[in-house]
């Protein structure tokens, strides 16, 4: 029997034992989309407790506590922080099987070398332990980024975000490249008049224009998407259901526009309208600008009105949809291309069950300007654990080349996040290491170990051409 979580984990032979410590482990992190907030990164700040740096803010945590029949005021209510880590060790040990049983001991070794399983028995010394560590600069935030070896990070940004953290991040010296990304969700948010009003006036603000038509709203956007680029920022990001892909004149637009101004619901047409011509638009000046745009395809959120309402958006009720998304996504990339106004492109699916979709699509507008150009991106969220990794691994790999792939990302909020590369990187391995004993591969271990190399580093550098 194995050894839980030693060096070995999820490695099964020696070959795969091999590939990764010789090969995966010491390459560093390209961290090319996450959640981490600025602020924190600017500030170098010192998380006052285990709680504060690992519960607060984390969906995944407080869905499986609520699961293990945990009251929401320990979640995201006014519990005193100790009792609530109390109830998440207790939790834990009923998380067997879940993602979270690995991230959360694979994070409690990597960061704070605690080595014991957490349960409600080992709590107090575990908390108490790790929380006097953390008031130590050891393990303030620019300190736990440095000690997974992490080259760059790009944050997840709104179009009217003045960057005022990053430009501070980059003059006080921080070795680590810190970017932003171009996230503009609430520009494209027609579905709610009144939300949509308020962003204008916000944008308006930003942008220090004021906003009379289609055209000033996208002058006013655009005059953003320049400024991120001064600001080092080479990614935009979307988080939509589906790809919008409508046909539309710019007359029906305008008047769509000027239609929400007044503070009119839009009907389905014209919703769907307009998002497909702004999502066009950024995908042009993303091409203008040599960016790498990311779709993020398929979540049914907020999905449970009464806690959304209590609670707030972000807070652990979303779920996987099932939207159609080939048809639209072959339309909206085959206008760009046909105009030859196609940017690099990553796309991540939240369903399973269209992994050979994405697989299959990047293959149509791969064109052999750069390897890799469109990318199916990493499992992502609900997918983010070892067989959804597996999963989207092998659609890539029987339909696609796994080789070009540019990796894996963290998407996470928590600066306690980063051995998921570590997690992605023992699969990879693993998979390789088998067919290699399987005879399905040739026992090449100098150019399997470099495609693994390629994969969890080398690729994203040269995608990504920071
Ligand atoms: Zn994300």
């Amino acid at each position: 029997m194995k050894k839980f979580l030693d060096e070995n984990f999820l490695l099964q032979g020696t070959t795969a034992q091999r590939l990764y410590h010789d090969f995966a482990k010491g390459m560093p992190i390209i961290d090319y989309h996450c959640h981490l907030p600025p602020d924190q990164i600017a500030g170098d700040i010192n998380f006052k407790n285990l709680t504060q740096i690992w519960l607060y803010g984390d969906h995944y945590k407080w869905k499986a506590m609520r699961t293990n029949g945990v009251n929401e005021s320990y979640c995201t209510g006014n519990q005193p922080d100790y009792d609530k880590f109390e109830q998440w060790a207790a939790t834990v040990p009923y998380t067997l099987r879940n993602p979270l049983y690995h991230w959360t001991h694979l994070e409690l070794q990597r960061y704070f070398n605690v080595t014991e399983v957490l349960s409600p028995s080992t709590a107090r010394k575990i908390y108490d332990e790790c929380t006097e560590k953390l008031q130590t600069p050891a393990y303030s935030v620019k300190s736990l980024i440095r000690s997974m070896n992490v080259k760059v990070i790009c944050t997840t940004d709104d179009p009217i975000d003045d960057l005022a953290y990053h430009k501070k991040i980059k003059e006080d010296g921080f070795e680590v490249k810190v970017f932003p990304a171009f996230r503009p969700d609430k520009a494209m948010n027609v579905d709610n008049a009144v939300a949509f009003n308020q962003y204008v006036v916000r944008l308006e603000a930003a942008a220090n224009v004021s906003i009379n038509n289609f055209n000033d709203y996208i002058d006013a956007l655009k005059s953003r998407h320049d400024f991120f680029a001064t600001m080092g920022c080479s990614v935009s990001d979307h988080g939509l259901e589906h790809l919008y892909a409508e046909d539309y004149t710019e007359a029906e637009v305008k008047s769509i526009f000027l239609k929400i101004r007044e503070g009119k619901n839009l009907d389905l047409d014209e919703n769907l309208k307009i998002k497909s011509a702004l999502l066009t638009l950024f995908a042009v000046w993303d091409w203008e600008k040599g960016w790498t745009q990311q779709y993020h395809l398929g979540a049914l959120r907020n999905n449970n009105l009464r806690l959304l309402k209590e609670l707030g958006a972000d807070t652990g009720w979303d779920s996987i949809g099932d939207f159609s998304q080939a048809k639209s996504l072959a339309k909206f990339l085959g206008r760009l291309d046909e105009e030859n106004k196609l940017a690099k492109t990553i796309l991540y699916n939240l369903n399973p069950a269209d992994n050979e979709i994405m697989a299959t699509m990047v293959g149509n507008f791969n064109d052999g300007s750069i390897a890799g150009k469109i990318q199916f991106g990493s499992g992502w969220w609900f997918l983010d654990q070892k067989d959804g990794m597996i999963k989207q691994i092998n659609a890539l790999s029987n339909m696609g080349l796994l080789s070009r792939f540019v990796g894996m990302l963290t998407d996470s909020r928590s600066f306690l996040s980063y051995p998921r590369h570590e997690y992605f990187r023992r699969i990879l391995c693993n998979l390789f290491g088998e067919e290699i004993d399987n005879g399905e591969i040739p026992n090449d271990i100098p150019w399997v170990g470099k495609i693994i190399q390629d994969i969890s580093y080398n690729n994203a550098k040269k995608y990504f051409n920071w």
